[in-house]
C-alpha cells in the first residue's frame, strides 16, 4: 500500500466577503501548522491574492487554489482569468470538474479535459472533480459515470503529470445536501476509481494518486471516511467555512489510517 500523505481541499465557493475571508485565512493561519496534511483552500477570485497574502505572512502550510480558469494564456475572453494570472495571485493549484461547473454552469467533458491539460501545462496542480448524479446511481451508474468522466479528464495527460493530479470523488447527491456517501459506499467507488487509473496510467501511478472524497464532509463524519484505505483526504465545502470545523477535518486527516 502506497503511502499517500492526505490532502484536505476547502472550497470556499461564491461565499464570503472580503473581510470574512481574511478572517477566516487567519485563522486557519492559527490552527493548521504542521505539515502531516496537505492543505488548500479555494476563495473567490477578488480575494486570492489578500488571501494568499495574509497566509504567506503567516507563513501557514496552507496552499491557495481558483476555483476556476479559462484555457488561454491571455486575449479577448471577456469575464475570464489565466492561469499566468493566478499564478501571479500566488496559486498553486485549480479545481476542475466541480458538479457545480458541470451541472450549473455547463462545462462538458471535452472543456474540463481541455482545462486540466493546460493547467498542468502551466505547472499548476490539479484536483479533477468527478461524481454520479442520483438518479445515475439509483440506475447503477455510479461506477460507469465515474470512470467516464475519469477517462475524459484525464485524456492526454502524461505519468509524469499525474503527479501533479489529485482526483476528487464526489457525488452531486451529496455536496451541500447532508447527505454523505457511507464510508463502505464512497470506498468502494474509490477503489474502482484507482483501478481505473491503473488500467489508464500503471498500478504505481494508481497507489500514488490522492483520491479526496467530497459530500457533505464534516468534523463529525470525517474520521470514518477518511480510515477507508483508498480515501486520501477530502474536498470540503460548507465545513471550510468555519476554521474550527475544518480545522477538525484537518486533524482527522492527520491520524494514520
Ligand atoms: C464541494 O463543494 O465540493 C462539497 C463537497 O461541498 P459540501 O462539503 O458542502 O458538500
Amino acid at each position: 500500500m502506497a503511502n499517500r500523505r492526505p490532502f484536505i481541499g476547502g472550497n470556499w465557493k461564491m461565499n464570503l466577503h472580503k473581510q470574512d475571508a481574511l478572517a477566516l485565512a487567519s485563522a486557519l493561519a492559527d490552527r493548521v501548522t504542521g505539515d502531516a496534511v496537505q492543505v488548500a483552500v479555494f476563495p473567490a477570485f477578488p480575494y486570492l491574492l489578500p488571501v494568499a497574502t495574509v497566509l504567506h505572512e503567516r507563513s501557514a502550510p496552507i496552499a491557495v487554489g481558483a476555483q476556476d480558469f479559462y484555457i488561454k494564456p491571455n486575449g479577448a475572453y471577456t469575464g475570464e482569468v489565466s492561469l499566468s494570472m493566478l499564478q501571479d495571485c500566488g496559486v498553486t493549484t485549480v479545481l476542475v470538474g466541480h458538479s457545480e461547473r458541470r451541472h450549473v454552469l455547463g462545462e462538458t467533458d471535452p472543456l474540463i479535459n481541455d482545462k486540466v491539460l493546460a493547467a498542468l501545462e502551466a505547472g499548476m496542480d490539479v484536483i479533477l472533480a468527478i461524481g454520479e448524479k442520483i438518479e445515475q446511481r439509483e440506475a447503477g451508474k455510479t461506477d460507469a459515470i465515474n470512470i467516464g468522466q475519469l477517462g475524459y479528464g484525464l485524456a492526454g495527460v502524461s505519468s509524469e503529470q499525474m503527479k501533479r493530479v489529485t482526483v476528487a470523488y464526489e457525488p452531486v447527491w451529496a455536496i451541500g445536501t447532508g447527505k454523505t456517501a457511507t464510508p463502505e459506499d464512497a470506498q468502494k467507488a474509490h477503489a474502482v476509481i484507482r483501478q481505473a487509473i491503473a488500467f489508464m496510467f500503471d498500478q504505481t501511478i494508481a497507489d500514488g494518486v490522492r483520491i479526496q472524497y467530497g459530500g457533505s464532509m464534516k468534523g463529525s463524519n470525517a474520521a470514518e471516511l477518511l480510515a477507508q484505505p483508498d480515501i486520501d483526504g477530502g474536498l470540503i465545502g460548507g465545513a471550510a467555512l468555519k476554521a474550527e470545523e475544518f480545522a477538525a477535518i484537518i486533524d482527522a486527516a492527520a491520524v494514520p489510517a
